[in-house]
């Protein structure tokens, strides 16, 4: 046990800085674009950094107070057992598609939370645009609707026209 005692692993996490960290929240970033299609994805992301940021600060902790290896193992363990607890919300990763079973690629894996590949996709896509409105355009409506709301006419009429058919 006498590895422990020392300080090899500590030093060697300590000495990368905050680069763990930046490593992990650049993906995070990426994230924005991708909107309410990867919330799910993009906590993931978070409570991945954040179990890199707890682990970083754990070491610098350790050679700064010239603690030892043990107390990072510790905390190492701690957040292990968190991680596995939260295993559903921290890897909510399919490597394949769960309706048509085909290899995903990278960006669906990392980033989407349908899993689904570009077919699928398109396919689920193209049946609910035929439900309803996507959300989106709906933003874009209310935004138009604002500016133009002067010069709105024709919603106007073909409400009267809709009640005043006799
Ligand atoms: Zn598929």
């Amino acid at each position: 046990m006498e590895f422990l005692n020392g300080t090899t692993v500590s030093a060697w996490i300590a000495q990368a800085g905050i680069w763990p960290l930046i490593v992990v929240l650049v993906p995070n970033l990426m994230f924005r674009r991708y909107g309410q299609a990867a919330v799910k994805k993009r906590m993931a992301s978070l409570l991945q950094a954040i179990a890199v940021f707890v682990i970083t600060t754990l070491a610098a902790f350790v050679m700064e107070r010239e603690l030892t290896d043990l107390v990072l193992f510790i905390g190492i363990l701690i957040v292990a057992v968190a991680l596995y607890i939260l295993r559903d919300k921290v890897f909510p990763y399919r490597l394949s598609c769960p309706e048509c079973g085909v290899r995903l690629d990278f960006r669906t894996i990392y980033f989407m939370d349908d899993h689904l590949c570009v077919d699928c996709r398109a396919r689920k896509m193209d049946s609910e645009e035929a439900d309803s409105v996507p959300g989106e355009y709906e933003v874009v409506d209310s935004e138009a609707g604002d500016a133009e709301s002067g010069d709105t006419d024709d919603s106007g009429d073909s409400d009267r026209m809709d009640g005043s058919e006799d």
